[in-house]
Formats: structure tokens, C-alpha cells, sequence
């Protein structure tokens, strides 16, 4: 049995909120109309509202809880655009040129991103770092290195293998049987790109109200009127950027979407030379298992942010940070005893084709479905929703909004069939992979 973690100052929120707390600006009335009604005031739904504002549009935000208390200010901050499936499998399902334009668009993602966050001078912590995603065994070494030639030879990526013997230039482990560089992912602390936006939009001129949910969208003969607890405003067009807290208010997209939680751990600032030898490049991580671990240094590198499963086993929190700290420990044994200062958790939103999505259903805009990578997706498509509106053709197109967004028979939005499959995933992972946790 390992030590445990110390952990007696744990703080069940976000890491980040320590220098970026999410911060309640709701104005003392609602206004009664707006050009532009958003619903989820995260990455989605604050681009979409900068966009449309700084296009002369009246826009209201309405977010249920504090804006940015979502996924947008508790996820890890890689900024990676990847989808869930390789190069090689989508090329199996659509054809090269087709994958090639989705790996392209999430190019043309992650650099419109770089865009924003130097456009408008946000101040968070943003660094192209590179990822280093390790092998959990030789054959993905093998695939991993298969896929690297197709990424380099048809979109230039400058991917590169790094094997098992010079594993440790890139990170402090022997865990990993090898493993690749991607020198075209950065990390950001997520709090502070959120706040950014934020502000931005907050200057541009958007009614952002906190703490109060939509209850009902109505269409109307001129657009729509959004309720809430406080009062409804009419509005002429609507956006929904609510992805993994979607409830019932949009059962359409309820059907659509699967909330799935995860979870992170941040340990305290280690010695410097700690740091040095465990992460010397200072690289966001992942890993090749069906439950995988992302993990990254802080922004100032001083600490380990670790993330993965948050398991369906239990709802105590305590259990569920205990049991990233032994996947911490797998990979960097030298951390046993370390103290932990924060564990929190978030819902991310996945889709049934884990592939984005940009929709417009009974006159609805919706921007949804970013499958665990909405750092860089959701600022994304949260503006193509407003080129929608603002019909810009050019601007809107997105190969995510030609594609039928599927549901399942009698699926209501409860992932009722999400402890089973974990556990599927763990038994696989505990055949493949040897993992006992
Ligand atoms: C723990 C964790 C780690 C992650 N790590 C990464 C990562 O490293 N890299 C990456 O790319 N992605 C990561 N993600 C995913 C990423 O954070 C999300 O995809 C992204 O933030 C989604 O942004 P969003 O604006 O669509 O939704 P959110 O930020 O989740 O915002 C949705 C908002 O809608 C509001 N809402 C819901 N219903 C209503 C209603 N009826 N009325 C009013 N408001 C409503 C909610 O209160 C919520 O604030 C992670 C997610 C989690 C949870």
C-alpha cells in the first residue's frame, strides 16, 4: 500500500479559481428584449455573445450558475482541437480528403484561438508547449507511430516518435513504452481565458445574468421568448451553448448529448528540481489507455494538474481523488506522499458520433458536443453560431454543421448505460494494460 496523499487543507474547487474565480455580474433587471438570446455563458456562449456584440447585436447570456462555472473554468486547458478518432480510422470511414478537412479545421481552430488570445491581449498563461502522449504498450507505439507518418505526410503536423530509451528527456517516467511529440499543442489556464472573454464581451456590451437558468425557449412569431425565475425577454434569435449541463429546458439536444464527468487533481508546488526531472519540458500529457489519464505543469510551472476518470463507482469525492492520486503514482512513483491541495470535477458533453456539432433545429442555434476538447472547440463554434446568425456565410462554414446529429432510442439524456461501460473500459484496460485501478 502506498502512503497517502496529505490532503489536510484540500480545496473541493478548481485550481484555477485561486487567481480566476468565476464572478457574478448579474444587473439588477433583465432587459425585456435582445437581438440575441444565449443560453450557457462558457466558452460557446461568451465568444458567440462577442461576436454578435461587437456586430452591433443587443445580446443577453443567461447562465444557471456563476458565468464560466461550467467545464470552461475546471477543464485541464490542453488546447488540442483533436477529435476522438485518428487520422487513420476517420480515413477508414470518410475518405482522405474529407479527414483531411476535419484535421484541418481543427487547425484552423486551435490558431484562431492563438488569434483571440493575442487580439485581445488575455493575459492566461497560454504557452505552445507541446503534448507528449506516452504508449501504454509496444503495438500502440506501433499505431502511434503509423498515424504520425499519415498526420506529417498529409497536414505537415512535424510530429515526431519519441522511443522508451529517451522517453525520460520528455518526462520522468519509465511508465510509458515510448510514446509522441505533437509540438502544435499548447496548455492555458482556462479560468483566465474564460474571464477574458468574458470581460471582452462584459466591454463590448452584453447583459450577461448569472445565477438564473432559462426554463423555457418559445418560439414566437418574431423569434423567441426565454424564460426564467426572474422574468422572460424576447429575443429574435437564440443560441444554446450548454454542452455537458444541458437540462431539460432543450430536450432536443438532451437526447443529443451525454454528460460525462472527470475529474482533476493539483498537488502543491514541488521542488523545483522535482519539476525539472518529472516534466522537463513542461509538456501538456496523455495517454493511449480506453480510461486515460491528460495531465500538465500549472502555467508557471510549479505544480502537477492530473486528470481522468471520474468513475460512476461512488459519490464521495475523497474516494475519487484518492484514486487519480494512484494513477498519479503509477506514472510518477517519486510523488507518493505528495500533498494535494485541490480536487474538483466537471461534466464534459459528449455526442453518440464523439464528434462535435453546430445545429440549428426549430430555428434553435446550438453549439455542443465538444467530446472532452472544447478548449478549443467550443470558443469555435460558439462564433460560427454567430456568423450563422449574422449571415456570414463565409465565416459560418464549418464541416461540423453538415452532419446529422444523432440520438439513441429512449436515450432522455441520462447516460444510464455509463457505469457499464466504464466498467467495460476498465476491464480492457485492466486486460490490455495490466491497470489494477
Ligand atoms: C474536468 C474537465 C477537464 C477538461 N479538460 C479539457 C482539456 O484539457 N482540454 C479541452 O479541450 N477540453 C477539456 N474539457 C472540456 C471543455 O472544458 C469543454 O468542452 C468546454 O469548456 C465546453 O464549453 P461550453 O461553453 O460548451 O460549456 P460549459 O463551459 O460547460 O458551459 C455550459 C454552461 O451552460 C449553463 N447552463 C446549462 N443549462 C442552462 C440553463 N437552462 N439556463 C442557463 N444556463 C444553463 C451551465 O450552468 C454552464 O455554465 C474538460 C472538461 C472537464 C469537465
Amino acid at each position: 500500500m502506498p502512503k497517502p496523499p496529505r490532503i489536510e487543507d484540500l480545496k473541493l474547487t478548481p485550481y484555477w479559481w485561486e487567481s480566476a474565480p468565476p464572478a457574478v455580474t448579474a444587473p439588477a433587471d433583465i432587459p425585456g428584449t435582445a437581438d440575441v438570446g444565449i443560453v450557457g455563458a462558457g466558452f460557446a456562449g461568451m465568444t458567440a455573445a462577442l461576436t454578435l456584440a461587437r456586430a452591433g447585436r443587443r445580446v443577453v447570456v443567461f447562465d444557471a450558475m456563476r458565468a464560466g462555472e461550467g467545464a470552461s473554468s475546471r477543464n485541464g486547458g490542453i488546447c488540442s482541437g483533436n477529435i476522438k478518432f485518428s487520422f487513420s480510422a476517420l480515413m477508414d470511414k470518410f475518405g482522405l480528403d474529407r479527414t483531411k478537412a476535419i484535421f484541418a479545421e481543427g487547425i484552423a481552430a486551435r490558431t484562431a484561438l492563438i488569434k483571440l488570445i493575442e487580439d485581445e491581449n488575455i493575459d492566461c498563461g497560454f504557452k505552445m508547449v507541446g503534448r507528449f502522449d506516452g504508449a501504454n504498450h509496444a503495438r500502440d507505439y506501433d499505431a502511434m507511430a503509423h498515424e504520425t507518418d499519415l498526420l506529417n505526410k498529409h497536414l505537415d503536423f512535424g510530429a515526431y516518435m519519441v522511443p522508451r530509451n529517451q522517453q525520460r528527456a520528455e518526462l520522468g517516467t519509465d511508465f510509458y513504452q515510448g510514446g509522441r511529440v505533437r509540438p502544435d499543442i499548447g496548455g492555458v489556464h482556462p479560468a483566465e481565458l474564460h474571464r477574458g472573454i468574458y470581460e471582452r464581451a462584459l466591454s463590448a456590451g452584453v447583459a450577461v445574468i448569472d445565477e438564473t437558468a432559462v426554463t423555457g425557449i418559445d418560439r414566437t412569431p418574431d423569434g423567441f421568448t426565454l424564460s426564467t425565475a426572474r422574468g422572460s425577454v424576447e429575443v429574435g434569435e437564440c443560441i444554446v451553448a450548454t454542452n455537458g449541463y444541458t437540462d431539460q429546458v432543450t430536450d432536443w439536444l438532451r437526447r443529443r448529448i451525454i454528460p460525462i464527468p472527470s475529474q482533476i487533481i493539483a498537488t502543491d508546488t514541488l521542488d523545483p528540481g522535482l519539476m525539472d526531472r518529472l516534466m522537463p519540458k513542461r509538456r501538456m500529457v496523455g495517454d493511449t489507455r480506453n480510461l486515460y489519464n491528460y495531465y500538465r505543469p500549472s502555467p508557471d510551472g510549479t505544480r502537477i494538474v492530473f486528470g481522468g476518470r471520474r468513475g460512476a463507482d461512488t459519490d464521495d469525492d475523497m474516494r475519487k481523488c484518492l484514486h487519480l492520486y494512484t494513477n498519479l503514482l503509477e506514472i510518477f512513483p517519486e510523488l507518493e506522499g505528495v500533498r494535494l491541495t485541490h480536487s474538483w470535477w466537471g461534466y464534459t458533453g459528449y455526442t453518440f458520433d464523439f464528434v462535435p456539432h453546430l445545429a440549428v433545429h426549430d430555428g434553435i442555434h446550438y453549439a455542443t458536443g465538444f467530446c472532452g476538447s472544447g478548449v478549443v472547440w467550443a470558443p469555435w463554434l460558439g462564433c460560427k453560431a454567430a456568423h450563422m446568425i449574422l449571415g456570414n456565410g463565409e465565416e459560418a462554414q464549418s464541416l461540423f454543421a453538415q452532419t446529422p446529429f444523432p440520438t439513441r432510442p429512449f436515450y432522455n439524456g441520462k447516460p444510464w448505460f455509463l457505469p457499464t461501460v466504464i466498467r467495460w473500459y476498465a476491464l480492457k484496460d485492466r486486460f490490455v494494460y495490466g491497470r489494477k485501478h
